[in-house]
């Protein structure tokens, strides 16, 4: 029988509940478990694709091409499964199913309601991630208790442990337990609010994670149990940690998933934990010989949640080499102007991530071109590629107007563009290339040795592409489409002989990396930054040698 774990939060939003959520995944897998895990979004977007990612993060991509929260990347770093579109639902995605039903005349004439039709879609959404052979399903509510949207969410998942069970179900619930400094004091009435609040709604949580920046007294604890009616050994004190790499282990300390199985009914005696690979992660976050600099220059600087997903792979490929790497968060339009070569001289590498829109987009070409001439390392990413591809074109291949008919009609190399623009046809429209692709990447190129392997696949997300027309051009000015799709129409990856590090690629690499199992081009690019910062040349290392066991 399939187990569900249900994480709300209380009294604020961003107390890390996507993290508490993915440690607790952690903590089960390392119990043997099977995990799994979802999370349902109280807003109206049908998925997050069409949202700004400086307002709400990055857009995670999941290998069927689901474009998702950016709590799923944390959940795949932490339980490391591949999750799929069906692991994010909306209000949106349940409201036009809903709809769609009614229109098709499913319900028979019958009135719908938020109660029980929408909740029902709800609960079909939950019951759906119990069939794909999951021991334990952990489902994390977007947003706060008490918001209005989270209502019809909250009255589901009630009604899912009469569904399932009282053993198969554990409701957490995750709160702020905050220090006041003039009384010199931490607070549990925020705490208690929160729980009179889901409880308005007919939840008794089984188990409540407290955040803090200070650990939290055993007689706080005794208080918030007897006034939340839970068991003292319920109460579990998150406070904050050195790395988001170390929360399991603390929960680990606090508890929190002997409570979580024993509610569950889950024999802890036949699933004895065994935390020493996480462990040995968590070590190499912290035995760092060296430190480094990456800038990435973007267009969402100020909100470094729009490249989660890129910083957290940097950091990977920092542990595997023991270096602590600084990221400098570079905003596009101010290059060069404002952070000239000098400036971006002084990092080890450099990253243009994905992006949409015109904003910033010469400071990209302007930092592709300082990094090649000067032989920074450069990792283009996705957009990071098509400008790497448009410097190249500008500068080395004469095309000074060289652009992406993303940004202009109006140049007369456009060495980007779309599928259809590069065929002279209207009908393959603009759609959006997502989700994993094969790529063949050829025989003794850099990208080949990076990832040890010449077939790879990874996820998508763009509408334009390398216009195979210039293909021949570039090539025979250096710059090498080093990787390509099956048919070979398609150039997935470019890289320049000569230069330490100069790689672009067509995908999101950086959903795929793992805290212990970085992946291959941000490790070339850290590698590269290594020698850089040591003045020597870069060694390439197998990533399937790395040792994270240290
Ligand atoms: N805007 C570019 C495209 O649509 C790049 C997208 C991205 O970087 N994800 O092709």
């Amino acid at each position: 029988m399939t187990k569900y774990v249900f994480v709300t939060g209380g009294v604020s939003s961003s107390l890390g509940k996507g993290l508490t959520a993915s440690s607790l995944g952690r903590l089960l897998k390392s119990r043997g478990l099977k995990v799994t895990m979802c999370k349902l979004d109280p807003y109206l977007n049908v998925d997050p694709g069409t949202m700004n990612p400086g307002e709400h993060g990055e857009v995670f991509v999941t290998d069927d091409g689901g474009e998702t929260d950016l709590d799923l990347g944390h959940y795949e770093r932490f339980i490391d499964e591949s999750l799929s579109k069906i692991s994010n639902t909306t209000t949106g995605s349940i409201y036009s199913n809903v709809i769609a039903k009614e229109r098709r005349g499913d319900y028979l004439g019958k009135t719908v309601q938020v109660i029980p039709h929408v909740t029902d879609e709800i609960k079909e959404r939950i019951r759906r991630q119990g069939t794909l052979g999951a021991d334990v399903v952990i489902v994390e509510i977007g947003g706060t208790v008490g918001d209005i949207e989270i209502v019809p969410f909250i009255e589901a998942i009630r009604q899912f442990r009469r569904d399932a069970g009282r053993d198969n179900v554990c409701y957490v619930h995750l709160t702020l337990v905050p220090y006041l400094a003039p009384s010199g004091e931490q607070k549990t009435k925020p705490t208690q609010h929160s729980v009179t609040e889901l409880r308005s709604r007919g939840i008794q949580p089984d188990v409540i994670v407290c955040r803090s920046d200070q650990p939290i007294s055993d007689s706080l604890k005794r208080k918030i149990s007897l006034l939340c009616d839970v068991p003292h050994a319920a109460v579990i004190s998150a406070v904050d940690a050195p790395s988001i790499y170390d929360i399991p282990i603390t929960l680990h300390h606090e508890g929190l998933d002997t409570i979580v199985c024993n509610t569950l009914n889950i024999d802890l005696s036949e699933h004895a934990i065994d935390l020493s690979p996480w462990e040995s992660v968590v070590r190499r976050v912290h035995n760092t010989n060296k430190r480094l600099r990456v800038g990435i220059v973007g267009k969402y600087v100020t909100m470094p949640d729009a490249y989660l997903s890129v910083a957290e792979s940097i950091r990977h490929a920092g542990f595997a080499i023991g270096a602590k790497v600084d990221i400098e968060w570079l905003e596009a339009e101010r290059v060069p102007s404002e952070i000239d070569a000098d400036r971006i001289g002084q990092l080890d590498g450099v990253i243009v991530p994905g992006g949409f829109g015109e904003r910033g987009i010469e400071g990209m070409i302007a930092t592709a071109r300082i990094a090649r001439e000067n032989q920074i390392p450069y990792l283009g990413i996705c957009l990071g590629m098509q400008i790497q591809v448009i410097e190249f074109a500008r500068h080395c291949l004469g095309l000074s107007d060289a652009h992406s008919t993303e940004f202009t009609h109006a140049s007369t190399a456009p060495v980007i563009a779309l599928m259809a623009e590069q065929m002279d046809v209207t009908d393959l429209g603009g759609t959006m290339r997502l989700g994993a692709w094969p790529a063949m990447l050829d025989d003794g190129s850099q990208v080949a040795e990076l990832y040890g392997s010449t077939v790879v696949s990874e996820r998508h997300r763009h509408r334009y592409e390398f216009n195979a027309r210039y293909r021949e051009q570039f090539e025979a000015a250096g710059l090498r489409c080093s990787g390509n799709s099956p048919d070979g129409r398609l150039v997935e990856f470019v890289e320049l002989p000569g230069h330490p590090f100069f790689v672009g690629t067509q995908a999101h690499p950086e959903f795929k990396s793992r805290p212990d199992r970085p992946h291959p081009l941000f490790l070339g690019l850290i590698q590269a930054a290594a020698a850089r910062a040591e003045g020597r040349e870069p060694h390439i290392i197998d990533p399937s040698t790395v040792d994270v066991t240290l």
